[in-house]
Order: C-alpha cells, then structure tokens, then sequence
C-alpha cells in the first residue's frame, strides 16, 4: 500500500464528515482597553481570569468577538482564531453549557498566538492531489496533536487560577472506562492520540492505569504504545518556545504515522494581522 492510499484509508476511517459550521456572531461593542470586563459569553469571570482576558485585549488592541456554532458536536467546546484584521474570535459550542474554565483556556490560546506560537499549519507535498485527499487527516493531525502540546504551556497556569483544565479529558476518559465503549476508536492513530491526550492531561494516575488496562484488554497495545511514546517526546522535551513545541509537534506527528508519511518544517512565515504577527509553520512530506 503506497502513501497515498495509506492515508486515504486513514482519511476515511478516522473521519465522520464535517457539516458545514454556521455560526451566528455577536459583536461586541468596541470599549477602551483599560475596562475590566468581567464576563465573556454571559460567564462571570474571576479576576485572574479578568486580568487575562484584559491582557489579551490589549495584545490584539481589540474586544474578543464572541461567536456561537449551533451544530458542532457535543465533543467539540470551543475553538480560538484571528481574523485577518486581527480581531481575536472565541467560538463556543452553543448547544451545552458554556463554563469558565473553557473560556480561560480559549484566551490562552489566543495568547499564545499573540506571543509567537505558530497558529497555522500549512502543508505541502508533491503534488496538490494529495493534499486535497488528506486534508481532513492534516487537520485531524493540528487538533489532535498540536493542540494537547500547547495544553502544556497553559494548564499549570489554568490550575493556578483554581480551575481545572482537565475536566474534559477526565469525563472522556471515566465515561470510556465504564462503559468500555470503543466508539470512535476503531482506528490506531485515533486510539493513540485519544491515549497521549489522556496521559498528558489527566493529572489523574489511577484514572490513567485504568485506560491503560482498557486497551490491554482490547489488544490495542501498538495504539498504546504510540500514545505513550507521543507522551514522553512531550515529558522528556518539556518545549516551552515556538520552535521547541513545533519541533516536538514534528516528532509526534512522524512517530504517530511510523514510516507511512514523514514530515519536515521547511519554512517559517507570519503575516501581519491587524496588532500581531500570526505564524505559519508549513510541512512537507
Ligand atoms: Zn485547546
């Protein structure tokens, strides 16, 4: 099997096909930066969460825009984005409740950007045709491996605000346990980096030892240990700057695909977004 067709059998296992988003966006109104605006999304804000939010503000010289989407998944709560005038957006999942520990760590994001980290991923390879076939599985790659990376930078500081980041992860994983439910998991890459997202993010050992038996059980054990090796690449680099976490990202994403596809950074860019510089890493493989 080539690399084409490799992924195009990953393309269609991982993925359910992604509806069209429409999201209906409140604009708020624009206020003087040195407000403190204690609540997004109709959520009270606590004041570390404020001085963040005021901190972010003040990165991108403009409110955050405070979006909904009706028709994301349950599993998907929020996502963070800047538009090209640099308008920094937070989209929350309308159909559940919006909590403050979400909100927080959407502005995390948003800080990260603002301060360096790269907020694009672009790929290429030889020809167009392959990048179309796999896009949904480059992107799968971004949220399911990228993101968790950059979870480590904040979480710490999620926890030092009194809130827990891992809430989340902790139901997924509890909920997975229990009912021993191996939907969605059909597929190894899934079953790893559901794995290296529970290992990374849990803070919850026994919780940990649980899954781990779970996937023992199942004869998952390859999906185990790719999802314990993305772990430690995490652990054992601790990346703490731009280059250090995309750096670390290329070494998941390689180990995660063992040999079917490798990737290298080939180029570095940004591009002014109206206050901030908005970094773009692309890949070629
Ligand atoms: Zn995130």
């Amino acid at each position: 099997m080539n690399l084409i067709s490799s992924f195009m059998m990953l393309y269609v296992l991982f993925f359910v096909p992604v509806v069209p988003t429409f999201e209906c966006k409140t604009e708020r109104a624009p206020q003087k930066m040195k407000d403190s605006k204690k609540s997004l999304f109709g959520v009270n804000l606590r004041l570390e969460a404020q001085k963040l939010l005021t901190v972010v503000e003040n990165y991108y010289g403009k409110p955050i825009e405070e979006s909904r989407a009706s028709n994301w998944p349950p599993g998907k709560i929020g996502h963070a984005t800047v538009k090209s005038d640099g308008t920094p957006v937070i989209t929350m999942n309308s159909s559940i409740p919006i909590n403050e520990e979400d909100i927080v760590h959407e502005l995390f994001h948003l800080k990260l950007n603002a301060e360096g980290f790269y907020a694009y991923h672009y790929y290429e390879s030889d020809t167009r045709d392959k990048i179309e076939r796999n896009k949904e599985f480059l992107e799968f790659l971004s949220a399911s491996v990228y993101d968790p990376i950059q979870h480590q930078l904040f979480n710490p500081e999620i926890r030092k605000m009194g809130l827990e980041p891992s809430l989340i992860i902790k139901k997924a994983v509890e909920s997975r346990v229990q009912s021993k439910s191996t939907a969605g998991l059909s597929e190894e890459a899934d079953r790893a980096v559901f794995y290296f997202r529970a290992a990374l993010e849990l803070n919850d050992k026994k919780l940990l030892n649980k899954l781990d038996q779970l996937y023992r059980k199942n004869r998952w054990d390859d999906s185990l240990n790719i999802g314990i090796d993305l772990a430690n690449i995490i652990v054992k680099a601790k990346p703490k700057t731009p280059e250090q976490v995309l750096s670390a990202y290329v070494n998941c994403i390689n180990r995660l695909l063992h040999g079917m596809a490798s990737f290298k950074v080939t180029k570095r860019t940004s591009e002014k977004r109206g206050k901030i510089d908005y970094y773009i890493a692309v890949y070629f493989f």
